[in-house]
């Protein structure tokens, strides 16, 4: 390039800069933004990403942060070679394979002996004085016959190095003393990685059938050390709650081995299935559902009109029966069809709204199985609402009504996405704009946030998706609100309108809990296994002092029970502070205490959960107190 030669590059603002060439991109970013530069992690030119280091070409220039993908994978990628420098040191015959980032962090293969918890903690030494030295990342482009004599020693890297077309050049990065192939781009040095934490390693094995058995060394990193101190203190936390530790304390459900992803539901988690059923279809009843339920598994020419055996078959269970194949319903879609279809309609009969809690199939690979949040038999609380073009309004903010109540009762924070229509859809753009409008309309009234994402809709109409927030603050999608133009017409559904003339209805799926093992899964967590008392699957425990209180203790039991309350008594065989603290780590809502006094004069001591007082009640205030905070469903005892 000539002397004095300039390069022109646009800004995220639209401001344009003329800076001279060879001035590296770095320097542009922290002159354009210079409060903010700390931030600035690598850069994107034309959408490509490149070192802070990297000499300025022209175009469009954005600094990448953490808050964007592309620079989070740097900061990830980045601590991976960090890692894999530490590692080399540590044990000096391993060979790196590859360190990717990976949504939660990231990861690098090593082809080494299998590791210890003390190579970990050099590994952790290591980087420490790697991160104290600042040491920068150096790119270097190398001819490829000299990048092959570098790596001469790692087969993983050499084959890597085959890969990258004839002519081009192949970039390395430098850390210190430890050089790895690598496209980029870094952080400038060492420095950027102070939040960085190996969280563990563990022995894999490569999908190719030759492979052997590698070690793999996994992380996450952050911006600073604050914030990873507090993603540690989250992750203990979550690991403190999750569902699969507290089902099994509680007693709630299992998988067994021989039938992986299908839940045994225990006594105790039945409790909560059904009161989460009877929450429901309260729902129902009161806003004018009719239940049904259809065979679980159907003819292949069901699916063939559903769609789904076009569309989803890979994921469904297939049994073959006179010889014919027969697949297991992955959704409860094609039986409300059917019925809707088994008969002459008229519109008198719409809106026609079909609940149906029937199981589920889904047969989801193995590798992606996690307790209840994915399962391959499962249960929605789903519904087939049969409607007009007109009634479509009505419907919906009805539902919007019951996400409120519901997601309220549980404490859960919830939002809206509402996907609109496709580049490839089907049906009559007028109708979409409608129903789109509808849609935003009724989100917009009811108050809650909510986010429009242009022409993520499914080809058959547009959908709104229930997005829900924790205790912890972590995001989970649960139900759908979807419009379906297309399922009506391809199982031929008409009804008859009040012209005389035949219509097709338009069908609303939907499901807002989404399934009982997800919700669940997800309620256990968010709660830490502290049930709301009309979902504890024992609501008031009662605890003898002594051999002598027995009778009296069994009298109470019996009342409660009398009143609907699950009850349990522990008998007196342990201390009294004994069992009140086990009752506390059974997290049971209410403990009533029962001795000389209670036995005599008919009162109760009442210990409530997370209530630092006790109390003392008549029984029959106790019974009118407890089943009055059950009948409300209050979140808390
Ligand atoms: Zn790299
Ligand atoms: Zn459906």
């Amino acid at each position: 390039m000539a002397d004095g030669a300039v390069v022109d590059v646009v800004l995220p603002d639209g401001s344009r800069r003329s800076v001279p060439a060879g001035t590296a991109v770095g320097t542009v970013l922290s002159e354009w933004a210079p409060d903010r530069a700390s931030q600035f992690l690598a850069a994107s030119i034309e959408g490509a990403a490149v070192d802070l280091a990297a000499p300025i070409r022209a175009g469009r220039l954005a600094p990448l942060t953490f808050e964007d993908k592309a620079g989070r994978d740097v900061l990830q990628h980045s601590s991976a070679h960090l890692v894999a420098k530490a590692l080399v040191e540590t044990i000096p015959e391993a060979r790196p394979t590859v360190g990717p980032p990976t949504d939660e962090g990231f990861y690098y293969d090593f082809d080494v002996r299998p590791l210890t918890p003390g190579d970990l903690d050099a590994v952790r030494a290591s980087m420490d004085r790697s991160i104290r030295a600042r040491e920068p990342f150096r790119r270097r482009e190398l001819p490829k016959a000299d990048a092959e004599k570098l790596f001469a020693t790692n087969p993983y890297k050499l084959r890597y190095i085959s890969e990258v077309p004839p002519g081009e050049p192949v970039s390395v990065y430098d850390t210190g003393d430890f050089t790895d192939l690598c496209r980029g781009p870094h952080v400038p040095d060492t420095s950027w990685l102070q939040g960085v934490h190996v969280l563990g390693f563990s022995a894999i094995t490569p999908d190719a059938a030759d492979a052997k058995p590698l070690q793999r060394v996994r992380g996450v990193g952050f911006p600073t050390r604050g914030e990873l101190d507090a993603y540690l203190k989250m992750r203990a936390e979550a690991a403190r709650r999750d569902h699969r530790t507290i089902g099994q304390q509680q007693e709630l459900f299992f998988f067994a081995e021989q039938v992986p992803g299908f839940p045994f539901w225990l006594p105790h988690g039945m409790v909560v299935v059904r009161e989460l059923e009877k929450f429901v279809t309260e729902h129902l009843r009161a806003a004018g559902y009719s239940e049904i339920r259809t065979p679980l598994l159907f003819a292949k020419s069901v699916f063939e009109t559903s769609g789904h055996w076009e569309m989803y078959r890979e994921n469904m269970f297939t049994s073959e029966i006179d010889g014919q194949e027969f697949g297991w319903k992955p959704m409860n879609c094609p039986g409300a069809m059917l019925i809707f279809g088994s008969r002459a309609r008229s519109y008198r009969e719409l809106p026609l709204r079909l609940a149906e809690f029937a199981p589920l199939h889904r047969l989801e690979a193995s590798g992606t199985l996690h307790g209840l949040l994915r399962v391959r038999e499962l249960v929605q609380d789903d519904a087939h609402v049969f409607v007009t073009e007109e009634q479509i309004e009505s419907e919906i903010r009805v539902l919007l009504a019951w996400i409120r109540d519901a997601f309220t009762t549980f404490r859960l924070a919830w939002s809206y996405e509402l996907s609109t229509r496709p580049p490839k859809f089907l049906g009559e753009v007028a109708d979409w704009d409608r129903a789109e409008a509808i849609l935003e309309r009724l989100l917009k009234e009811s108050g809650v946030a909510y986010r429009v994402s242009p022409g993520e809709g499914a080809f058959y109409g547009p959908k709104i998706d229930i997005h829900i927030r924790d205790s912890m603050n972590r995001p989970w999608q649960t139900g759908t609100i979807q419009l379906d133009y297309q399922i009506p017409r391809r199982f031929g559904l008409e009804y008859q309108g009040a012209d005389g003339q035949l219509h097709q209805p338009v069908v609303v799926h939907r499901t807002i809990l989404g399934t009982w093992e997800r919700f669940l899964g997800v309620l256990i967590e968010h709660c830490a296994g502290r049930w709301p008392p009309w979902l504890a699957p024992v609501q008031v425990r009662v605890l003898p002092v002594a051999d002598r209180h027995a009778e009296a203790a069994r009298g109470l039991a019996d009342e409660l029970r009398a009143g609907q309350v699950r009850v349990e008594v522990t008998g007196s065989e342990e201390s009294l502070p004994k069992r009140v603290r086990t009752a506390e780590v059974d997290r049971i809502p209410y403990v009533a205490v029962v001795g000389d006094r209670e036995a005599a004069d008919g009162s109760v001591s009442v210990r409530v959960r997370g209530v630092k007082e006790g109390r003392t009640y008549s029984r029959p205030e106790f019974l009118a107190y407890v089943t009055e905070r059950i009948r409300k469903r209050e979140f808390d005892p």
